[in-house]
């Protein structure tokens, strides 16, 4: 037995009584509990969820629902995956943290296979972070020093309308929406935003008093509005003329979402941000630094944090990472989106689809959206209103289609009663 064998039995209990207390009362005595002990920044919660397996979770009442958000985007393996659940508890029960000062196999192994599957060129290197917004932080301080000279420097970042970086100073002085940023002015400045998808609006934007250019391949929150790959091209192009470093954000989009691993790729930017998907659920964030010039923006000491790169949550990418490529999930996430985003555009009440792999978006033909979460909800499926007229899916990579044809099935009728 080890040393901390017999404590183990009785903590494990101990700390985990309240919650298993807690799991025995209703819903709506949950919410109440919710609504006197959280801070009220989410809004009101739709369920209190207790349990989940593969695509479906289940609410405190016992009804169960096929998630079809994933989490947002984050649950790439869906709910209770063997794999990923033996992987983290055999990497935490035997080493689950060490600080910065020490690194660990799971942390090496993970930075060497996301430079492996982003098809880094030699000398890039990897920062990890704990969130999305975590990353684009580390990606805002790296640009930062790409700050000119003072006789011509370089002080502004360019963003996209719509676009969307997280909730933390740095990242929210990059998001789009006035709403996000105004009531916490003032935020790190001369940050502009470009209409998304015009190369002229970028080709005017970019010169060399430009440090950065953020990009999410495809716009998520805005809901999924593509980005073509001429436009990442164009915007590799044009940013290595002037000298301005280009940032994909791929927190949303990465990790298989879109059907290949990163959803810029051929295209290579000077950084790329990761989250969501990366752990299958188990918090953690990336930045990926292209090539050798590019790791010498940030020198020791110049950034941290103390969780980033955790052995468990490395393990856990890791073990995303290697399911997705032994059950070769990219390939069905391509078939299985394409076959989602063709059945979608035959239902009726539905005006437009986009997406790519399994990040799909449709348009209402009226603005119900919210109508139709909550109605999608009652029936048992999980979906996400971007706007007034758009729901987003983002379901775990192993969905099928029979799962998803449910959903196509209940759809007319749901569209029916939101309206
Ligand atoms: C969700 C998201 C973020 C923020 O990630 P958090 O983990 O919530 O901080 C940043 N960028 C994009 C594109 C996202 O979708």
């Amino acid at each position: 037995m080890s040393e901390h064998a017999a404590e183990t039995t009785s903590s494990a209990l101990a700390g985990t009584a309240d919650a298993a207390g807690l799991a025995q009362l209703s819903s709506a005595a949950l919410a109440e509990r919710y609504s006197s002990s959280l801070l009220g920044v989410f809004g009101t919660p739709q369920r209190v969820l207790v349990r989940g397996a593969g695509c479906h979770v289940w609410d405190a009442d016992g009804n169960q629902y096929l998630d079809l958000l994933g989490g947002i985007a984050v649950n790439t393996l869906g709910h209770g995956h063997p794999l990923l659940a033996s992987v983290i508890s055999s990497q935490l029960s035997t080493l689950g943290h060490v600080s910065n000062f020490f690194t660990s196999p799971s942390q090496i192994a993970l930075a060497e296979k996301l430079l492996d599957i982003s098809a880094a060129p030699a000398g890039s290197k990897v920062f990890f972070a704990n969130s999305g917004t975590e990353a684009n932080e580390a990606a805002l301080k790296l640009t930062r020093r790409n700050a000119g000279t003072p006789q011509a420097p370089r002080t502004k970042v360019i963003a996209l309308e719509h676009s969307f970086h997280g909730r933390t100073l740095g990242a929210l002085s990059l998001t789009y929406k006035e709403k996000y940023r105004a009531p916490f002015a003032p935020l790190p400045e001369n940050v502009s935003w470009i209409p998304a998808g015009d190369i002229d609006a970028l080709r005017a934007a970019v010169d060399e008093t430009v440090a950065a250019v953020f990009i999410e391949p495809i716009q998520g929150e805005a809901g999924v509005k593509m980005l073509s790959a001429q436009y990442l091209q164009a915007a590799r192009d044009i940013t290595r003329e002037a000298g301005a470093l280009l940032v994909f954000d791929e927190v949303q989009t990465g990790m298989g979402r879109t059907g290949a691993f990163f959803a810029s790729a051929p295209v290579i930017p000077d950084v790329m941000t990761l989250a969501k998907g990366l752990g299958g659920g188990f918090p953690i964030g990336a930045m990926i630094v292209f090539g050798e010039e590019n790791t010498r923006w940030l020198a020791p000491g110049d950034h941290g944090t103390t969780f980033g790169g955790n052995p468990v949550a490395c393990a856990a990418g890791l073990a995303v990472i290697h399911t997705i490529e032994s059950q070769n999930l990219l390939a069905h996430v391509r078939a299985t989106g394409a076959w989602l985003r063709e059945q979608l555009a035959g239902v009726e009440g539905i005006a437009a689809v986009r997406g790519a792999g399994l990040l799909t978006a449709f348009e209402l033909e009226s603005a119900n959206a919210p109508k139709l979460v909550a109605a999608a909800l009652d029936a048992g499926f999980i979906v996400n209103a971007t706007d007034e007229k758009t729901i987003r899916l983002a379901p775990p990579l192993v969905i099928t289609t029979e799962q998803l044809g449910t959903l196509i099935a209940a759809l007319p009728q749901l569209i029916r009663a939101a309206s």
